[in-house]
């Protein structure tokens, strides 16, 4: 799969959508939806949560109609919820948006809201939240094709264009294997309304779309008179069934930031929760650092890892936004810092390899930029290792106070009990529910589903006992932030540094193999190495405090890494019964029982993106990641046949 920088529409193509009724008119869109047989009416009526599929998403026209339709029937009693889903190979920019949207003042009040959430021109999946998350928009910045093939999404309702090529020509014509694309995605009833649709019609007959022309569009229904392939989305169901999997009601194993994002994440969706926690409070293990960097990972050939972190960095930020703000001051929700961070290049190689991947990636400058070995020297006013990527919009983070809000934000949606300072020591099933029982075999709590975010513990447990999880030990050391030179924004390299807040910056971390709760002079040494090696002139400037200094502070803490340091989110393998699947949908799993597993070094961004997916996955809705990068996650990546051996769980 290639990776490519986006680019914005093009003046000819913008010229083509205005040109276009679909795109360009939001009356004739109004009037077309407002028809009984486009099936939107239907569609909102009919269900508690509708899916739009729209993949002549222009400058929002139909997304802006579809909202302000479903905004009425929902006080109505219609649809409580709409997801819409659109796939743009050339988005508008911010720009675009204001100067379109001002030809349609009826639109103006939902119009911003879009803009508000507007994402940076980024490849990838942008899960958008509006109106309090009733409304859900899920904008795929890529090719046509290619995004279409990896989408995970159970549509209701398509907007599509007979004459798509004229649009992209990377497309392909709606030939019957185009349709069939569209077909794994339907519900069975699925309506779809095709603007000038004339040429597509035997294509979409063919995989069992039939039905009528209306004004300047056809109105079909999905209604094949065949069975349907297992690999479809929608397949498994009863047609129009739409319950979520399981009853609303979910244990959470683990309060650190996995846990609490997944409470909070499935409170806002009426989910009733029992967050269990040894600890007395939340944030008492991992998550209980003091400052941590919020940041995503680049790549020149745009990785997994970098598409992920991608997703998962801008949905963490626009989250961050949403529960009430990051800052240093008393009445901050979050506290932490956007302040920027610079990654320098390890070395001169590294350095070398950000700046030309900086130049072929043409990033957005809020996203990032090569920054000089110069500029890092002026910006920090004292020597440095080099140049490095710099990320405006990246910043700190205490995670205790991550996870505190997560939890108050869950229980302003939701009814969440808590039951600190119980462990629980076993899991069983009985009559369709998990138990939690602690040592002595008393019930902590039960609920048809288990979400494990127990970290690196979940391994004490028999059903997660086999996962490939390493507990990594790490070490922050803590700087009195009296007398340290001001640095306008956190550093990292092979460690990384904090700007003061509580008196404190913290610096980190070290990286063993042991299991050592105690801090030690060896690893504040290693970390006091990784400052100077970032600003070798530190020494001159900052006092700086002997490793075997008793006053020194710090905190020990324990990673939970996999094998390949990606997450584990989603159901878990049946580990007893999974030997020999070679495909993932093919490994059986404990049924209701998930985990939020992993997060290694980069929980502040995992967590709310990892927790949205589960949330999602559970409920049936369009998934925030395509389908190559939910295998990059899925718990049972490691069980397939042929990875045997590749995944040693550390004693
Ligand atoms: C030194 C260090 C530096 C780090 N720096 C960064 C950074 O800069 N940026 C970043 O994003 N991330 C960083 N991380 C990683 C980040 O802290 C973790 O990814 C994140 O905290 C993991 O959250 P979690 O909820 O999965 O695990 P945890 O916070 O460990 O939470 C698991 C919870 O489960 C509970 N639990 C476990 N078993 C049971 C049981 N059987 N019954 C009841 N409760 C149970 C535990 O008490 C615990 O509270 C760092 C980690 C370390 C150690």
């Amino acid at each position: 799969m290639s990776a490519r920088p986006i680019h914005p529409a093009s003046p000819e193509l913008l010229a083509a959508w205005r040109a276009d009724p679909a795109a360009g008119d939001a009356e004739f869109m109004a009037r077309l939806l407002a028809a009984p047989a486009s099936g939107l009416q239907d569609c909102l009526r009919e269900q508690q949560r509708a899916t739009v599929l729209d993949l002549h998403f222009g400058a929002g026209l139909a997304f802006l109609s579809t909202w302000r339709h479903f905004d009425r029937m929902r006080t109505e009693g219609g649809a409580q919820r709409l997801h819409y889903v659109a796939i743009q190979p050339h988005p508008c920019t911010p720009e675009h948006l204001v100067q379109w949207h001002a030809d349609w003042p009826d639109l103006s009040g939902h119009a911003r809201q879009l803009r508000d959430v507007w994402p940076l021109l980024l490849p990838g999946t942008h899960r958008l939240l509006l109106d309090d998350g009733r409304v859900t928009l899920t904008l795929i910045f890529g090719a046509f094709d290619e995004e279409l093939a990896r989408l995970e999404a159970p549509v209701d309702l398509f907007y599509l264009h007979g004459r798509q090529p004229d649009f992209d020509a990377d497309t392909s014509d709606w030939n019957p294997h185009a349709c069939k694309r569209l077909a794994r995605l339907a519900w069975t009833g699925a309506r779809a309304l095709v603007f000038d649709g004339a040429p597509t019609a035997p294509a979409m007959r063919q995989v069992g779309f039939a039905g009528e022309a209306l004004d300047g569009a056809l109105a079909l229904r999905y209604a094949p008179a065949w069975g349907r392939p297992p690999s479809h989305v929608a397949a498994a169901d009863a047609p129009l069934r739409r319950a979520p999997r399981h009853a609303r009601h979910a244990l959470v194993i683990g309060a650190g930031l996995a846990g609490t994002a997944a409470a909070e994440r499935l409170a806002a969706r009426g989910w009733r929760i029992d967050l269990i926690d040894a600890g007395p409070d939340v944030a008492t293990r991992a998550s209980g650092n003091h400052g941590g960097l919020f940041m995503p990972a680049l790549a020149r050939d745009d990785s997994p890892l970098a598409r992920l972190t991608r997703a998962a960095f801008l949905f963490a930020a626009q989250r961050l936004q949403a529960l009430g703000g990051v800052g240093t001051g008393e009445g901050a929700a979050i506290a932490g810092e956007i302040c920027g961070i610079l990654q320098f290049g390890r070395d001169a190689k590294q350095a070398l390899s950000f700046e030309q991947g900086a130049e072929e990636w043409n990033y957005p400058q809020r996203y990032a930029r090569w920054m000089g070995a110069e500029e890092t020297a002026a910006q920090l006013g004292m020597p440095t290792m080099g140049g490095g990527y710099f990320f405006p919009e990246a910043g700190w983070l205490n995670p205790p106070s991550v996870c505190r809000r997560l939890l108050a934000a869950a229980r302003e949606r939701s009814d969440v009990v808590t039951h600190f300072g119980r462990a629980v020591a076993r899991l069983r099933r009985e009559d369709e529910r998990w138990q939690a029982l602690d040592g002595e075999g008393q019930l902590i709590a039960a609920a048809p589903v288990v979400v494990l975010a127990a970290g690196t513990q979940a391994r004490a447990l028999a059903q997660s006992a086999g996962l490939p999880l390493n507990a990594v030990r790490g070490q922050v050391t803590h700087l009195p932030a009296d007398g340290f030179p001001a640095v306008p924004f956190a550093l990292c390299g092979d460690g990384y540094l904090t700007r003061p807040y509580a008196g404190r910056i913290c610096m980190g971390a070290s990286y063993d193999r042991d299991d050592d709760p105690a801090l030690r002079a060896a690893s504040h040494a290693e970390n006091l190495g990784r400052l100077q090696h970032m600003l070798p002139d530190i020494g001159a400037r900052y006092s700086l405090p002997a490793a075997d200094d008793a006053e020194l502070q710090g905190r020990v803490g324990f990673r939970c890494i996999a094998p390949d340091r990606l997450p584990l989110a989603g159901a878990l393998p049946d580990l007893g019964a999974a030997s020999g699947a070679t495909r993932l949908d093919t490994v059986p799993r404990h049924p209701g029982l998930y985990g939020l597993l992993g997060y290694a070094s980069r929980g502040l961004i995992w967590a709310p993106l990892m927790a949205e997916l589960l949330a999602a996955t559970l409920e049936r809705e369009p998934l925030p990641l395509p389908r190559d990068l939910l295998a990059a996650v899925d718990p049972a990546r490691f069980v397939l046949k042929g990875t045997e051996g590749a995944y040693p769980v550390a004693d």
